[in-house]
């Protein structure tokens, strides 16, 4: 049976340390980092996502200032704001909840974040950066799922990394991130997608298979290399008549046949969303810090 890599635990340790790094600002320097969330329109998933992020602000010592809009709120108002928090000495970070209303272009709008306030590490002067190898701001997904490797001692220096999925968000990043020479990367990582051929092939050379596609079954038993780390990132809601809100949550992985085989597995949920998050107050720690001038 496959180890258990608890994005859950693992949050909850790095951020008890980011609460004493937090008090030590505040007492040595008085400085409390800050976050901007701007969320437009009443999506449900989106209202819960900012609400676990200004929980785990709160937890750990990050002041949140919320902006909240009407659905039908308009672009040039939320440029204008934005362009307003990028000049604010007193916001360290700005995160705009995806995703937008169809009349604000979404390009346009993470585009105007100013990059050193970006913790979202959406702007394209921040994927350069990882592109480069250049110190900037890492999307939280790929960073969170680096770090619950690291963490785990699990290697990742040599190993053959594959991971299912080309988003922006997820896959691009994180392969972006697994191939730098460094010690917590120099990976050989292969990215599958839709036009990939007989995927099953390619991701049975795994050593860490990563499953990012946001679809249910993607990854079977069949599909795994005995031994190899499986990292699910996919949510994807099924319908469950036995929970009171009709639904659960289950992965991109058939977890029960590939925890036989892996020899760790991350689970959905409590897996990779927790780490997600504290990447992001990862984030906005280090920006203020920055923006401050005190040494990382
Ligand atoms: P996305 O933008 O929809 O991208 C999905 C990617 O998977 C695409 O590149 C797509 O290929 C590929 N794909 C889909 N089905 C496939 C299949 N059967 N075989 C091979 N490749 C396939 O999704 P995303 O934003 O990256 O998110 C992926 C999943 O992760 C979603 O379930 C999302 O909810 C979840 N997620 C979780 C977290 C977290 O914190 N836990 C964070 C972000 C995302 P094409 O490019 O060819 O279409």
């Amino acid at each position: 049976m496959a180890k258990i890599l608890s994005g859950k635990d693992l949050a909850q340790t790095m951020r008890e340390e980011m609460k004493t790094e937090l008090a030590e600002l505040k007492e040595k320097h008085n400085l409390v980092p800050t976050l901007a969330v701007v969320l437009v329109g009443d999506d449900p998933a989106s209202l819960s996502y900012v609400k676990g992020k200004e929980k785990a602000c709160a937890e750990v010592g990050i002041e949140v200032r919320k902006f909240k809009f009407e659905a039908d709120y308009a672009e040039g108002s939320l440029l204008k704001l934005i362009a307003e928090l990028n000049t604010d000495p007193d916001v360290n970070g700005i995160l705009v909840q995806l995703p937008l209303p169809d009349q604000i272009n979404e390009e346009k709008v993470l585009y105007a974040i100013d990059p050193e306030k970006d913790v979202d590490g959406f702007h394209p002067i921040n994927v350069g950066r990882l592109m480069i190898g250049a110190p900037g701001y890492v999307p939280g997904t790929p960073h969170g799922i680096q770090k619950m490797l690291s963490r785990n001692n699990i290697e990742i220096s040599g190993k053959h990394v594959v991971i299912v999925g080309r988003s922006n968000i997820v896959g691009k990043p994180l392969a972006l991130l697994l191939i730098q020479k460094n010690k917590e990367a120099n990976a050989t990582v292969t990215i599958c997608h839709t036009g990939t051929k007989n995927i099953g092939e390619i991701t049975k050379l795994a050593d860490i298979l990563v499953v990012a596609a946001g679809r249910p079954h993607t990854v079977n038993a069949g599909m795994v290399k005995p031994g190899a780390v499986v990292i699910d990132v996919g949510v994807n809601r099924v319908e469950d008549a036995t929970k009171k809100s009709g639904f659960r949550l289950i992965g991109d992985v058939e977890f029960d046949e590939v925890s036989e085989k892996a020899s760790a597995i991350s689970p959905v949920p409590g897996g990779v969303g927790p780490m997600t998050i504290t990447m992001l107050l990862h984030n906005v720690i280090r920006a203020a810090k920055k923006q401050s001038g005190i040494k990382d």
